[in-house]
């Protein structure tokens, strides 16, 4: 089968590997839609620990198919169902993920990450990623690049059911790439009142606001933009951008006991971000962190979207065949467009 291996340091190739043997409690998926997410252009422009040409990792974990094959001790998955599949396994033992939080093991397995993930023909879905609910059935009629995108949705659901979105709640996304879009979506399914929706560039807010046309565009100048509509400041903003001063400029734009969402992280060279922490005190603002997902919350996502509750089909993804990687992974990393996805 062909498979997207990374080698090290800006080293992929497209190999021609083994389609994977699968045991007796396994599953074997066979692959329709992953997408490319800004951890894969990471990996690829940083290399990744443990990766080598001796070493190489099937890279993709925001992925999704069929069942083709189940072992014989396999329950709950047949063949030809239509699945997608949580990334992060837990040890299933540890107190996180005792406590349903499995993506804050420390023993933690994910496909793409430390084992081989998406972007192949064919992937082995583990027993203990059965076991513990890692594999999501979805409807018939929900698109296979919908299904993939289940994984960051829940991370987005994740971020914000960590800050407490309120009914009435106003919210400002900064960031208009696929994420900030989901995030949009979220906050107005949480109740949000009035959502902002702010970029630097004109073309990505533009597209937002086609997509949701009660959203207030801001072009990069926030407090211009406030005045303009006569608010004061926000009770939740999400920078959904990796720009330290997004950050660092966002405290200034908050109501008295607003709460701020750092979704997704910086460049190692900029991690270091001066902020004015008297605005925290004086405010009495809440800063909140958020990474990946539990099964959980993906399974939850994943129903969301089945209901369609959340229009994930809106975000119109470019798709490219595996011999395309290159190109696709390009385009991700110069944010053009919204979501790359790799189709078979
Ligand atoms: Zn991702
Ligand atoms: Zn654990």
């Amino acid at each position: 089968m062909k498979a997207i291996q990374l080698l090290g340091k800006e080293k992929i190739r497209l190999a021609e590997v083994p389609i994977p043997e699968i045991g007796e409690g396994d599953a074997l998926l066979k692959v329709k839609a992953a997408s490319i997410c800004g951890t894969d252009v990471r990996m690829y422009k940083n290399g990744y620990k443990n990766v080598s040409e001796d070493n190489p990792l099937i890279l993709g974990h925001e992925f999704a198919g069929d069942i083709v094959k189940v072992g014989s001790r396999v329950k709950g998955l047949r063949e030809g169902m239509k699945v997608s599949v949580a990334p992060n396994i837990g040890c299933g033992h540890c107190d996180h993920c005792v406590n349903g939080e499995t993506h804050l093991c420390e023993e933690m397995t994910a496909f793409g990450i430390n084992m081989p993930g998406g972007f192949a023909e064919y992937v082995r879905i583990p027993e203990n990623a059965i076991i513990q609910g890692n594999v999501a059935p979805l409807d018939e009629e929900i698109s296979y690049q919908e299904a993939a995108l289940v994984e960051p949705l829940s991370c987005v659901y994740n971020g914000q059911k960590l800050l407490g979105i309120r009914p009435g709640d106003d919210v400002l996304v900064t960031g208009m790439g696929p994420i900030g879009i989901m995030h949009i979506m979220v906050a107005k399914l949480l109740g949000a009142g009035k959502v902002f929706a702010n970029d630097l560039s004109e073309e990505r807010v533009n597209k937002a606001v086609e997509l949701f046309p009660d959203v207030y565009p801001i072009y990069g100048d926030v407090p211009a933009a406030f005045e303009k509509y006569g608010v004061k400041g926000v009770d939740v903003c999400i920078i959904a951008a990796p720009a330290a001063i997004a950050q660092a400029q966002s405290l200034e734009y908050m109501n008295m006991n607003g709460r701020l969402l750092f979704f997704g992280g910086l460049p190692e060279d900029k991690k270091i971000v001066p902020i004015n922490t008297n605005l925290i005190h004086y405010k009495q603002l809440r800063i909140q962190g958020c990474t990946k997902q539990s099964v959980g919350e993906y399974r939850l996502c994943a129903k969301l979207v089945n209901d369609k509750r959340i229009p994930l089909g809106l975000i119109m993804s470019d798709g490219y065949p595996i011999e395309d990687f290159d190109k696709a992974l390009e385009n991700a990393a110069a944010a053009k467009g919204l979501k790359h996805v790799i189709e078979f």
